[in-house]
C-alpha cells in the first residue's frame, strides 16, 4: 500500500478509535458525561485536522492546511475544555470563543484570500500551544493532589511534547527557505514524521486520560463499599475491617484499643411519631456529633441501624470513659431541629477494652454488646464497661 494511504489509515484508525471510546464512555457507561463529550470532540477534531494534512496535496493546499490548523486549534480547546469539567476547574469559555472565533475570521478574512498559508499555520500553532500551555498550568494541582504528582508531571510532558510538535510547524512554516533537519530527506517526510508525532502523542494523551477517568470511578467504588449512604460515616464491613488490625497489633505489639457500641435509645418512637425522615435526621444529627467530638485518630462507624462502632485505638481505662461519656453527654445536648419542633435523643454506651492478646475480635465485640444490653436494662443514657476490662484493669 502506498505510505501516504497508510498514513491516513493509521490517522483515522485512531482517531476514530478515540472518538468511539469517549463516545461509549460518556453516552453509554455515564463516565465523566461533560469532559468526555469535549474529548470526542478533540479526536474527531484532531483526526479530521491531522487527515487534511495528508491527502490531496496536504501541507501544499492552503485551504487544507487553514483548516487543518483551525481544527488542531480546536482540538486543543476541546481538550483543555474536558479537563476544566473533569477537574471541576473554572472554565473559560469566553476566552475559547474569542480565540476560535478570531482563528476563523483571520483565516477566512485575511490568510484565505491573500493565499497566506504559513500565516494561518503559525497563528493555528501558535494558538495550540497557548491552549495546551494553559491547560498544563491549570491542571497541574488538581492532578497532582488527585492522583499522583508523578501523573502530573507525566501530563504535562504530554502537554509540552505536543506544544513542541506545533512549534516544529510554526517555525517550519515561517522560515520554509531554512534547512530543517526533520526535512532532511524530503519535505514529505518531515510532513509524515510530524502527523505520526501528533498521532502517537493522541494515543498517550487519551490513555492518560482514560486511566484518570478509570480510576476516578474505583475511588468512588471504593469509597461506596466502605462508606454508608445516609450518614456518611464509615460502614460495619469497614470498620470490621480496622478493628481486625487492631487486634493483630495487638497480638503483635501490645498496643490496646477500646470498643464503644453506641446505640440511640427508644429510637423507633421517634420513627413513629414524626415519621421514617425524622429518623434519619436523627441518625445524621448523631453521627455528626459522634464525629465531631471523636478525637481524629478514632474512627466511627455506622454499625446498623441506630447503632454505632467507634473505635479507640490507644485508649483504655478512665481515658475510654472519659470519650464516651463526653459523646454520651454531647449527643444529650443536641437539638435536632424538625418542621415546628425539636427532637432530643440520648444513647446507650457498651464499652469493652482490649487488654487481653488472646481475645478475638468476635469475643470483644460480644462484650461490648453485652454491655450495651446492661446500658439499656439499666435505665439507658449511660456508658456501662464490660466486666472484663474491670478484671484485667
Ligand atoms: P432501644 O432504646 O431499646 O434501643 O429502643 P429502640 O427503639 O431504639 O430500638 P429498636 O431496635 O426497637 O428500634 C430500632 C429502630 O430503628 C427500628 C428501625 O425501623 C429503625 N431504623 C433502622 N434503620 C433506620 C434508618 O436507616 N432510618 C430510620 N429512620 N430508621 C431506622
Ligand atoms: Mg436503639
Ligand atoms: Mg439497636
Amino acid at each position: 500500500m502506498d505510505a501516504r494511504l497508510q498514513l491516513l489509515a493509521f490517522v483515522f484508525l485512531n482517531q476514530a478509535l478515540t472518538t468511539a471510546i469517549w463516545w461509549v464512555a460518556g453516552t453509554w457507561l455515564g463516565m465523566s458525561r461533560k469532559a468526555a463529550r469535549h474529548w470526542m470532540l478533540a479526536g474527531l477534531a484532531n483526526g479530521t485536522g491531522l487527515t487534511l494534512t495528508v491527502v490531496n496535496g496536504g501541507w501544499q493546499n492552503t485551504a487544507q492546511m487553514l483548516m487543518a490548523g483551525f481544527l488542531v486549534t480546536l482540538g486543543c480547546v476541546s481538550l483543555r475544555r474536558g479537563m476544566q469539567a473533569f477537574l471541576r476547574i473554572p472554565h473559560t469559555d469566553k476566552v475559547h470563543g474569542a480565540v476560535l472565533v478570531g482563528l476563523a475570521l483571520f483565516n477566512l478574512g485575511i490568510c484565505g484570500p491573500l493565499s497566506w498559508r504559513a500565516a494561518g499555520m503559525v497563528a493555528g500553532g501558535l494558538t495550540a500551544c497557548w491552549m495546551l500551555a494553559a491547560c498544563a498550568r491549570e491542571t497541574f494541582n488538581p492532578i497532582r493532589r488527585e492522583y499522583s504528582a508523578s501523573l502530573a508531571h507525566f501530563h504535562n510532558a504530554i502537554m509540552a511534547s505536543s506544544m513542541a510538535v506545533f512549534l516544529g510547524v510554526v517555525v517550519t512554516a515561517a522560515f520554509p527557505d531554512v534547512y530543517w533537519p526533520w526535512y532532511q530527506f524530503s519535505p514529505e517526510a518531515g510532513q509524515f514524521t510530524l502527523v505520526f508525532a501528533c498521532v502517537s502523542l493522541a494515543i498517550v494523551s487519551s490513555g492518560l486520560l482514560m486511566y484518570f477517568v478509570v480510576m476516578r470511578l474505583v475511588q468512588r467504588l471504593e469509597h461506596l463499599s466502605r462508606h454508608d449512604a445516609l450518614t456518611g460515616l464509615l460502614n460495619r464491613r469497614a470498620i470490621e475491617g480496622m478493628l481486625d488490625r487492631e487486634v493483630q497489633r495487638l497480638q503483635r505489639f501490645g498496643e490496646t484499643f477500646t470498643v464503644l457500641m453506641v446505640d440511640i435509645d427508644h429510637f423507633k418512637r421517634v420513627n413513629d411519631r414524626l415519621g421514617h425522615a425524622a429518623g434519619d435526621a436523627v441518625l445524621c444529627a448523631v453521627a455528626r456529633t459522634l464525629e465531631e467530638q471523636a478525637r481524629e485518630v478514632d474512627r466511627v462507624a455506622r454499625y446498623g441501624g441506630e447503632e454505632f462502632c467507634v473505635l479507640l485505638p490507644h485508649t483504655q481505662h478512665e481515658g475510654a470513659v472519659q470519650a464516651a461519656e463526653r459523646l454520651r453527654e454531647a449527643i444529650s445536648q443536641v437539638n435536632i431541629p424538625w418542621n415546628d419542633t425539636t427532637i432530643s435523643v440520648t444513647v446507650s454506651t457498651g464499652m469493652a477494652c482490649a487488654l487481653d492478646t488472646k481475645e478475638s475480635l468476635s469475643g470483644l465485640l460480644r462484650r461490648a454488646d453485652e454491655a450495651l444490653y446492661r446500658a439499656k436494662a439499666e435505665g439507658r443514657n449511660r456508658v456501662v464497661v464490660s466486666e472484663l476490662m474491670r478484671c484485667v484493669a
